[in-house]
């Protein structure tokens, strides 16, 4: 068999994907335009103020900086970087244990940086969520638009099934009793946690990802095979993005909730 004739079977590679993939939703990431970046916006005022001024409390992000728009259903291949042969992507810096390596079939068209992924299928948030009673009401967060009433705390993915919730005076509390979700948040009903007090809730939810896609553009004598992209958790990028209205006051609210956690 002579090397020159031997070619990929784009067949067979979109019949693998269809076989064994899954389903997820894509949506195309977009910067917010409350992170103004524009050059000449320097030398411009709007409201008396530069019209290069981040904007906070953006309405439209949720203080993330990025929109995702376009959202549709597409199949692809998912697998971890952790073992198996995308572990070289760990060595050579690209990707951090607990990424993960996306697949797209032919038919899903362009990936890009910062475009959000959504699994259709839901799986345990590793050791859960802290969060912390009412915060989004209380002190300079009432300052911030949340969306989240007193009784509510906002979840960083939509969940599917509660494992366990106990708070840092060790009571326990049961999902349908307790406490109900609402799309990503938790909604409090009975013996509730005074404000204030942390609390620990691990459940199986709809992670969302974000795309890395430098890396791994796929062509082969000038024919583009699509992207395989490396995906990461949007928890680690933008943790709590829509809790503070400036970076001084973030790293405040970091430093008193790690020296209140109990480890
Ligand atoms: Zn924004």
């Amino acid at each position: 068999m002579s090397l020159i004739n031997t070619d990929w079977d784009y067949a067979k590679l979109e019949e693998l994907i269809e076989a064994r993939g899954s389903y997820v939703i894509h949506e195309t990431g977009v910067a917010c335009t409350c992170r103004n970046q524009d050059t000449f916006a320097s030398m411009i005022e709007r409201d008396g103020m530069p019209a290069s001024l981040r904007r906070l409390n953006c309405y439209l992000c949720a203080g993330d900086g990025y929109i995702y728009r376009n959202a549709r259903v597409i199949k692809g291949l998912i697998s971890g970087v952790s073992s198996g042969p995308s572990r070289s992507l760990i060595n050579v810096g690209y990707a951090v244990p607990g990424d993960a390596v996306f697949s797209p079939s032919f038919n899903a068209g362009n990936l890009t940086d910062f475009d959000k992924i959504t699994f259709l299928f839901p799986e345990p948030l590793h050791e859960g969520q802290v969060i912390l009673r009412n915060a989004a009401n209380m002190s300079d967060n009432k300052l911030v638009r949340t969306d989240l009433s007193s009784s509510e705390d906002r979840l960083w993915y939509s969940p599917a099934a509660a494992i366990w919730c106990e708070d840092e005076n060790g009571i326990i509390y049961t999902h349908g009793t307790d406490f109900v979700f609402d799309d990503k948040k938790v909604q409090w009903v009975e013996n509730t946690p005074d404000d204030g007090t942390l609390y620990v809730l691990k459940y199986e939810g709809y992670h969302e990802w974000l795309v890395y896609h430098t890396p791994l553009d796929r062509f082969d004598r000038d024919r583009d095979l699509s992207p395989r992209v490396l995906i990461r958790k949007k928890h680690v990028m933008f943790t709590n993005g829509s809790l503070a209205d400036t970076p001084a006051k973030r790293v405040d609210e970091q430093d008193e909730l790690t020296t209140r956690t109990k480890i």
